[in-house]
């Protein structure tokens, strides 16, 4: 192969006994995500993921691409293997690397030698490369303070690799090493970039979509699959659970005192998660609370909310600012679609002077006409699940 990728373990290497079953994660969520780019080998050797193309079929840049978004990784580089000696390294650093080097105004060689058989020591074989190159590059001067370019040269078990600059990694753990969480994904902007901070603490993401048809329409459900798909570039494949919430909204409008609406509704939606959540292994509720943002997410709001469930409730971006909150939405690709004008069903039924400082006993009596098991069990049984994996493409 003439091409393969490295990319080096990010916080797992501080992982003393458990690292085995980090890198065996994260070995296996590489592999599932280089499988719509064809045949490649993945394993793992000394904190570093190897992936390697089996064949000429594999599409070798998609497959780049979507190394950039796979949790677990701080940096990686493509590279060029060649056999461990100075001939063979200096002809692939040619053939892999000259271009940008006759681009460049001044390089310098940056070599690392794992195998410690390799007759060179690291300076050694930077001062060799590095004077082959400046011959061959007369433009090009060496400079070790300021390079604009660094060539890496890499001695490792099997072969020696030659690359240039590394470009860094999605971050964070592999996906799934921290269990399973249950996002509860609005059309927003804010819960896709919890489940995304979520994913990237190592969780495998599930969601759950309260959707009130007729009251939104049948493409803010179309939004919210299309958002979770987007996020599902960073996360792998998820189930969206879409639950029936027309009914339960009706209900509170109907039987409970408008200021208690939206804290009525918020632990339907609360219990209704949970509930899906046990069922199907998720050990925690994810949402995009955010303190002070609206009257919902005031403290006295969240205990009245967070009463319902006993399981922790992860909010990533409680104590964030708008701001940063937008930046990462820009960051993973979600804003664009977040802004897209269709409605929220919390917004439907929005009362007008919201209780901010709710106590429990007041909730409790306001939700007390509701006939609550009944109306759960109803949206459950109606709920439908939905798989969402990035590769189908759009879906909207
Ligand atoms: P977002 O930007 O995520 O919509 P928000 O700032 O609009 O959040 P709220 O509408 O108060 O805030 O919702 C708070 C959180 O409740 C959301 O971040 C989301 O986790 C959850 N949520 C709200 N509406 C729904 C819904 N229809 N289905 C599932 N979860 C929801
Ligand atoms: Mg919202």
């Amino acid at each position: 192969m003439n091409e393969i990728f490295l990319m080096k373990l990010g916080e797992i290497v501080l992982k003393g006994g458990n690292k085995h079953q980090f890198e065996n994660r994260l070995r296996g969520n590489v592999r599932r995500r280089m499988k719509p780019y064809g045949n490649f080998n993945v394993y793992i050797l000394q904190s570093t993921v190897y992936v390697e193309p089996k064949d000429d079929c594999a599409d070798v840049d998609g497959a780049w691409e979507a190394c950039k978004s796979i949790f677990g990784v701080v940096s990686l580089c493509r590279c060029r293997p060649c056999e461990k000696n100075m001939d063979a390294i200096f002809e692939a650093v040619e053939a892999y690397l000259g271009e940008d080097l006759d681009m460049a105004a001044s390089f310098k060689v940056e070599s690392k030698r794992s195998d410690k058989q390799f007759p060179l020591t690291s300076i050694q074989i930077s001062q060799e490369i590095g004077g082959r190159i400046a011959e061959a590059h007369p433009n090009c001067q060496v400079d070790v303070h300021h390079p604009a370019y660094t060539v890496y040269v890499e001695v490792r078990d099997f072969s020696a690799y030659v690359h240039g600059p590394a470009e860094p990694g999605a971050g964070g753990l592999p996906t799934g090493v921290g269990g399973r969480g249950m996002c509860l994904l609005s059309g927003g902007i804010d819960s896709p970039v919890a489940a995304y901070m979520m994913a990237k603490r190592g969780l495998e993401i599930e969601c759950v979509h309260f959707f009130s048809y007729p009251y939104t329409s049948q493409l803010a459900k179309d939004k919210v699959l299309e958002l979770a798909r987007l996020v599902t570039r960073f996360s792998g494949r998820m189930t969206v659970n879409v639950v029936p919430f027309t009914e339960i909204q009706e209900a509170i409008r109907d039987n409970c005192p408008e200021e208690y609406f939206t804290l009525v509704m918020r632990r339907f939606m609360m219990d209704i998660a949970q509930r899906i959540a046990k069922e199907d292994g998720c050990g925690c509720l994810i949402t995009g609370e955010n303190l002070g943002q609206v009257a919902s997410q005031t403290m006295e709001a969240m205990t009245v909310t967070g009463a319902v469930v006993d399981i922790p409730v992860f909010m990533p971006l409680v104590g964030m600012d708008k701001e940063e909150i937008i930046t990462i939405a820009r960051k993973i690709g979600t804003m664009e679609t977040s802004i897209l004008p269709y409605e929220d069903c919390c917004t439907v039924f929005t009362p007008k002077h919201p209780k901010t400082k709710p106590s429990l006993g007041g909730v409790l009596h306001a939700e007390e006409p509701l006939d609550r098991e009944a109306l759960i069990a109803r949206a459950i049984a109606g709920t439908e699940k939905v798989k969402v994996a990035y590769h189908d493409g759009a879906l909207l």
